[in-house]
């Protein structure tokens, strides 16, 4: 049993002085052309150029504005939202069936 908890031992022991090498002949082969460093970890230069590809990317998803349609309240974009008295709209549908309801209602 102890041979067998050996052999096991030495198993994971091999595994990882195997992904050891691999990692050094990867930092070798091509030293810091990626954002992670030899070790995984993230250069120091990595976490500037992250955070500023995600706030782009975050402001180009933003760009543009969510509407809610009053009728429905369904969020779409400002440039499909259908603007009558004030108030948007998903669909020209909605904002006709807004306008049709009566007035004394739409107050609750
Ligand atoms: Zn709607």
């Amino acid at each position: 049993m102890r041979q067998l908890l050996l052999l096991i031992l030495l198993f994971f022991a091999g595994q990882w002085l195997v992904k050891a090498l691999r990692r050094a002949g990867d930092a070798a082969d091509a030293p810091r052309n990626g954002p992670f460093d030899a070790a995984g970890r993230p250069g120091p230069n990595s976490g500037n150029a992250g955070a500023a590809g995600g706030a782009q990317a975050q402001s180009r998803q933003l760009a543009e504005p969510m509407v809610r349609c009053a009728t429905c309240g369904v969020h779409t974009p400002q440039s499909e939202s259908v603007v009558v008295a004030g108030q948007r709209f998903c669909c020209t549908e909605h904002a006709e069936r807004y306008a049709a309801r009566p007035t004394g209602r739409t107050a609750r």
